[in-house]
């Protein structure tokens, strides 16, 4: 038995996309900044590629740059967006961004910009009124605030921020990459702003996302030395990657639909199972219609190590996280949920399960006869442990 219930951190390749990618593989093997014929044969699949991914979203007028995913994106929505504020504007962002995001905000604070860290409520939504005020005060020079929190599944209110910042003329960098084809995204009003994605979230191949801008937002190249994706990110681009990212997304937005009708089913039937079985757990991820996409529940098991809960399901073939893969390896407790005004050990018991889009109910039957036997066990064995240490 093996069960992926880890979509938020990766999914598998959609038999589809690779067979798309298959399809092209030794027709487009050309260098698609050579002007001879298979050179502008893999300029014409890459422009493609590129086009189907702007009319999927449903963005309407913008530029896309293909980049290695949403981390390079976001550090180069970051970078450049930082290029153009002025020296005494403040960079407003979100205390529960992705490290992607945060970390690049970070390290320019410590280079002496203006870097201010915008606190979330108790749920993790960004308080938009605080927001708004913090604005209106005349000093933010550029807002980060992501579409949906890729720990809690938590839907950020990603449409108001870019109305408001669009009428004010604030540039706005929204990482979109946890939202795409799990909620619509058509009809954003967007002003100056970033978007940023990746196509392994999606079923797509590793290694491609894209940074999608419109208004008059700037990119200010941090890979230099050549005039490929119009100059704002040298180096030969990744064609069968753009093709299959181009697949994913096509994919994922014609079935968003029918997977968010099955996921939400999932979750409310596993939800109501924990709830039944484990007294006192908590769900980190708010469950209110439209507050979160419907794959994501992140619970936390009050006296279980996540860690040990997490080795504990790899042994039976069950696969789940923490959280962000990005911070795996760390012994730290998720910035997210300390951010929402959780203590570390909540953080430290808490667990993320993701549906994929071909999660199916047997799976989550099955995870819940092992939780059955695995979750008494762990307790039981804390008890002790407990007990040999007074
Ligand atoms: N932003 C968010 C919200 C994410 O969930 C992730 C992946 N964990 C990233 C950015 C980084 O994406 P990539 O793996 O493509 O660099």
């Amino acid at each position: 038995m093996a069960i992926y219930i880890d979509a938020n951190a990766t999914t598998s390749l959609d038999p589809r996309v690779e067979e798309s990618m298959r399809q092209h593989a030794s027709v487009l093997y050309g260098n698609p900044s050579s002007p001879h014929e298979p050179g502008r044969l893999a300029r014409t699949a890459l422009d493609n590629a590129r086009q189907t991914i702007i009319s999927r979203l449903g963005l309407g007028r913008c530029s896309l740059v293909f980049t290695s995913g949403a981390t390079e994106a976001n550090n180069l929505a970051v970078h450049s967006l930082h290029q153009r504020i002025q020296e005494d504007r403040t960079f407003l962002v979100g205390a529960t961004e992705h490290p992607s995001v945060l970390a690049p905000c970070i390290d320019l604070r410590s280079k002496g910009r203006d870097v201010e860290i915008l606190p979330v409520l108790k749920s993790g939504m960004i308080d938009f009124d605080t927001l708004q005020k913090r604005v209106k005060s005349g000093d933010v020079g550029a807002v980060a605030v992501m579409a949906v929190n890729n720990e809690t599944g938590l839907i950020q209110p990603f449409r108001q921020i870019s109305k408001f910042l669009k009428s004010r003329g604030i540039p706005y960098l929204c990482d979109i990459t946890q939202a795409v084809g799990k909620i619509p995204l058509e009809s954003i009003e967007l002003g100056p702003a970033f978007l940023t994605l990746s196509s392994h979230k999606l079923r797509g191949p590793k290694g491609i996302g894209a940074l999608v801008k419109t208004g008059n937002a700037k990119i200010s190249p941090q890979i230099l030395g050549g005039s490929q994706e119009s100059t704002c990110r040298a180096g030969t681009e990744n064609v069968f990657g753009a093709i299959g990212f181009a697949k994913a997304v096509a994919l994922r937005i014609h079935e968003l639909q029918p997977c968010c009708d099955g996921w939400r089913t999932l979750r409310k039937q596993f939800w109501e199972f924990l709830c039944t079985t484990y007294p006192g757990i908590q769900s980190n991820t708010p469950l209110v219609e439209n507050a979160s996409v419907e794959n994501t529940l992140n619970v936390m098991f009050p006296g279980i190590s996540s860690e040990a809960l997490l080795v504990r399901l790899d042994l039976e073939g069950i696969y789940i996280s923490t959280g962000s893969a990005c911070a795996s390896g760390s012994s730290d407790p998720s910035h997210v949920l300390l951010a929402m005004g959780n203590s570390r050990d909540h953080a430290r018991s808490s667990v993320r399960f993701s549906f994929c889009p071909e999660t199916q109910p047997n799976d989550l039957e099955q995870i819940v006869d092992v939780l059955g036997r695995v979750l008494p066990e762990m307790k039981r064995l804390n008890r002790k442990s407990n007990r040999r240490n007074e």
